[in-house]
């Protein structure tokens, strides 16, 4: 093992346990997936805790964790390796597919139906009970160790079905379907992670229900548990709610000025 990858997978070991409040049985799903080798699939809106759960698990199992975040410009190479030419020599530099392969990582492509349709083919054997990884241009074939696992998130809201994976794969995979927590849970994350009293966090749960509500009514998501969080990082250094909220959250979510006002609206009956 040369001494680089071998640095560089140090540098994703999780050496404390990451703060994470489970939404129901989702931990021992994830744990029962890791023993069977068997491939996770992370559903659910942006800033739901698909993140962290998986920061969490790789904790819980003491593996490394490498996660891509995928997009469309994202290339075969970017995940599996690249020569990289230094003075007169060429030398290979692993991908985070080959490295996670390599060391027994987890791999966590985040939104993964960004990543461009042959990216996503690379994903093939490796989900399936093949379990291996073609490296073209090293001419090698790395059959992944049972310790190796592979999750990849997408959110239902915005993105269609996992249109690029094959169903064949797609049928190999765990599903975990994410939701925002229920409230008294979220709340205790706001508390937590936002460092604002209980009562406060319960309340900007409270609105983020109300911003999620309107989703009929034309927005494209709710507020994210990431959103009250960033909420409640502002209230703790002095800045006062309606500022908060608006900046927070409510701006963040859209630019269209009715959707804006009837946030506005929502903040002034709880605040
Ligand atoms: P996603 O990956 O779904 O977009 P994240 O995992 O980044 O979302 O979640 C956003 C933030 O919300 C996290 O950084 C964390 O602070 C908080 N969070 C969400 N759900 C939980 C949870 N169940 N336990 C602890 N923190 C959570």
């Amino acid at each position: 093992m040369n001494t680089t990858n071998q640095q560089r997978i140090e540098e994703h070991r999780i050496l404390s346990e990451p703060f994470y409040l489970a939404q129901g049985n989702e931990v021992e799903l994830a744990l029962a997936a890791a023993r069977e080798q068997l491939p996770l699939l992370l559903k659910g809106p942006t800033g739901c805790g698909k993140t962290r759960f998986m920061r969490y698990i790789a904790w819980r199992l003491g593996r490394p964790l490498i996660t891509v975040s995928c997009h469309d410009d994202l290339s075969t190479s970017d995940l599996i390796g690249r020569y990289l030419v230094k003075g007169m020599e060429a030398m290979w530099l692993d991908g985070p597919l080959t490295l996670a392969v390599r060391h027994g990582a987890i791999c966590y492509l985040d939104e993964i139906v960004e990543a461009r349709k042959d990216t996503t083919v690379v994903i093939h054997p490796l989900a399936d009970d093949r379990r291996e990884l073609p490296v073209e241009k090293l001419g090698m074939i790395y059959a992944a160790p049972p310790e190796f696992m592979l999750a990849v998130s997408y959110n239902p809201g915005y993105q269609s079905v996992l249109k690029d994976l094959k169903p064949s794969t797609r049928q190999r995979f765990v599903s975990l379907s994410f939701t925002y927590p229920q409230p008294a849970l979220e709340s205790r994350i706001v508390m937590t992670e936002g460092q604002i009293e209980e009562t406060l966090a319960a309340r900007l749960v409270r609105l983020a229900g109300m911003t999620r509500s309107l989703k009929e009514s034309g927005l494209a998501e709710g507020a994210s548990t990431r959103l009250l969080i960033q909420a409640a990082q502002l209230l703790r250094q002095g800045l006062d709610i309606r500022s908060a909220c608006r900046a927070g959250i409510i701006d963040s979510l859209t630019d269209d000025p009715e959707l804006l006002e009837a946030m506005e609206e929502m903040v002034q009956s709880i605040f």
